[in-house]
Order: structure tokens, then sequence, then C-alpha cells
């Protein structure tokens, strides 16, 4: 019932079409990059710790804090050329928001490179997508310059991968282990009903977590990203705030059509695999549950980038001798995403009272009519008169552009 109060008594007008291409080739959704499976024995439950490489060379164990930091140390100091470790920030116990940023410099096959961000673990006892981020950190760096489709990902984009959002949650009983992992900070808040509410009227304190994500977010033009989770397995596209009934993203149609190729590419190596919700394996969040404050239609709504919600493990805390399987299954369908970022939705417009960001300038805005948009250099012109007065948030050349309409 708030929502529908909010949503009749905000600007939000109308949904505006716009065609303005950015002309750019797709990768290769191919798999290419692994030899055939390999076996992994099971160590039942346990949640087996390594701290140093000789242990975690199998990928069947978790790291200790100290080994995850230098892991991602490692991965910068090992392929300086293609990795640049960044920190988003800190955590409330002081714990370290690490990314990584994966691209090869030297290679110009694109003009401006495109920008795809992986975040995992704000949930801390999530861990599945925690280690499938560091294996697909490592995959990454060394299969650049062997598979073709991985050296033409990081020749034409700028992969960023933030393996553990919420340190503390995860470390919750101590950097030794992840066996006491929970799923909020350190201040007990779930720091994925956190961010801030664009459809609320209201302003709510924002975690030190959270706070860093978004100013991290703001100095970067993400263009496509996922939230990566587990409890679940199932694609879940914006809105998380609506049902597709209430209100449905103007990409919907390419979000199915996303979710599919994913799920279908897991399904190719685990047949029974994004069951447990929806047996498409795919779903517009608000339809499974509705949530506020979640971080996916924040960066749909607040940011110029597409975001959603990847479920990929029924299990929260997976055991270490199964997360091979899960590599297995859904590495190829990982790095896929990423190259989605060189195929985003061309035709879309969603209306806000948010602003966006970014380099772009309209004018005359407000307008009653004609407007012309200028992003990066390129101008277009647009014509609003045929909608109704309001602020609408446009999508120009992947970026949201927020014009008034009087
Ligand atoms: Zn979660």
């Amino acid at each position: 019932m708030t929502f529908c109060l909010r949503y009749r008594f905000s600007l939000i007008a109308a949904y505006l079409l716009l065609s303005v291409c950015s002309g750019k080739a797709q990768l290769p959704l191919r798999p290419d990059a692994f030899p055939p499976s390999e076996s992994s024995a099971s160590t039942g439950k346990a949640l087996l710790m390594a701290d140093d490489s000789a242990s975690m060379a199998d990928w069947m164990h978790y790291p200790t804090y100290e080994h995850y930091v230098a892991m991602m140390q490692r991965f910068e100091r090992r392929h300086p050329a293609l990795c640049r470790l960044d920190t988003i920030g800190t955590s409330v116990n002081g714990r370290l928001i690490l990314c990584v940023r994966l691209s090869d410099d030297n290679a110009a096959t694109v003009a401006e490179k495109p920008q795809v961000f992986y975040s995992a673990a704000i949930h801390g006892d999530e861990l599945v997508g925690f280690h499938l981020m560091l294996h697909l950190i490592d995959t990454l760096l060394q299969a650049y310059g062997v598979s073709p489709q991985i050296t033409a990902l990081l020749a034409s984009t700028e992969v960023y991968i933030n393996p553990l959002a919420n340190p503390d949650g995860t470390y919750y009983g101590g950097n030794g282990t992840v066996g006491l992992s929970r799923r909020y900070n350190a201040r007990g808040v779930d720091l994925n009903r956190n961010y801030p509410d664009p459809f609320a009227a209201t302003a709510k304190n924002i975690e030190p977590e959270n706070q860093a994500m978004i100013d991290y977010v703001s100095v970067h033009r993400f263009r496509l990203s996922a939230n990566l989770h587990s409890g679940s397995e199932v694609m879940n596209y914006p809105w998380d705030s609506f049902t597709s009934a209430q209100r449905s993203h103007p990409d919907a149609d390419w979000w199915v059509a996303v979710s599919k190729r994913f799920v279908d590419t897991c399904r190719r190596e685990s047949p029974a695999m994004f069951t447990d919700v929806v047996n498409s394996g795919y779903i517009a969040g608000g339809d499974w549950y509705v949530i506020t404050g979640g971080r996916q239609d924040y960066m749909n709504y607040c940011h110029d980038m597409l975001e959603m919600t990847m479920e990929l493990s029924s299990v929260k805390k997976v055991a270490s001798g199964d997360l091979p399987r899960y590599w297995r299954s859904q590495r190829q369908a990982l790095i896929n995403y990423l190259c989605e970022v060189h195929a985003l939705p061309v035709a879309a417009g969603v209306c806000s009272s948010v602003a966006g960001r970014g380099s772009w300038r309209a004018y005359p805005n407000p307008t009653r009519g004609p407007v012309t948009v200028e992003t990066d250099g390129r101008a277009v012109l647009l014509d609003l008169s045929g909608h109704p007065a309001g602020i609408h948030l446009l999508r120009v050349d992947g970026r949201w552009v927020r014009v008034i309409k009087l």
C-alpha cells in the first residue's frame, strides 16, 4: 500500500522508448576456455580453510581473511599488465573491501571499453559467490592469451570484481574461519536492505560498507553488474520493490533473455540447476518476494547501470568439497555474462525523481518538447512533446539522463 501511494504521488510519468544505439559488436558466447570436467571428492559439510596458496590450489578450501587479501594482492603482482587492485573501502571492523580491475590497457579494440562489475557476498554467509569470484579472477588472468573469448573480453572490456562485499559478516567468527559467517554486517544490519530506497520519501543511515560501494560506483561508469547471493538458485532481475504487475523494468525482455542464457549454459553441465524457485530459473524479483533497500534496485534506478541479483546455490554455506561442482557448472555462464556488456539493450527509458550522474548535458531542461542530449560529445535530439509532464530518466548511449518535461 505504501508503495502505491508513493508511486502515485511521485512525479513518475511515462515510459519513453529511445533508439540510440552504441553500435558495439557482441563478443562470442561460446565456451572455449575450459578442458573437460574434472572430478572432485566430497568433504561432507566441512568448510575447510586455506591460509596459503598451496592449500588453496585445489579450489576446495575457503581462504582465511589474511589469505584472501594475499590472493588479491598476488593477482596484481603476478599480472601487472592485466590486473589492478583497488580498495573500495573498509568495513565497520576495518576489514578491506577489495576489487580487482582486469583489462589489457595496451589492447584497444574499442574506443571506450565498457565497464562491467561483479560483487559477491553482501550477505556474509552466502559463500559460494565469494569463492567463485576468486576462481574467476584467477581463470581470467591465466586464460588471457590462451582462450579466444577471454582474450577478446579483457582486450575490449574493463572487468571489475569485488569478491567480498561484507567481510565482517563472512569472518564473523574470526579471520581464520567462515564456519560462523552470518548474513549481517558487524552492526547486525542486513546490507541488502540498507541501500537508499529510490521509491521512498525518507532517508536512512547507510552502513559504511554500502556507502563505500555507492562512492565507488559513483566514480566509475559500470553499465552492467551482478550482485551474487545464495540460498536459492534463481536469476532475480529488477524490480525487487514491485511485482511485475505493479511495475515492470523497461528492459524486462532483455533481462529474461540474459537470464535464460545464463541458466541454459549452467544446465549444460548440471541439468537440475536453477529449479528450486521456478522451473525457468529466472524471475522478476518482486514476483518472488518484494523487498526494499536492496542494492539491485538502487543501482538500476540511481546509477546508469543494469544490475541483477544472481542466486547461485541452494545451500548458503557450500561445503568446500562441493565448490568445484559449482565452478564447473557456472564458470562459462559467469564469463558470458561479462560479455553481455557489449550487447546491452538500446531502447529503454524509466521515469525517476532521482538525479542521474555522469558526463552528460541536456538542453533546454526543463523542456516543453524538444531536448538535445549530449553524452561524451555526441548530441542526440529527442522530442518529449507526446509525453506527460514530469521527470523522465532517459537512457542515451548507456547513460541515464534526467530531463524534466513541463
Ligand atoms: Zn543473499
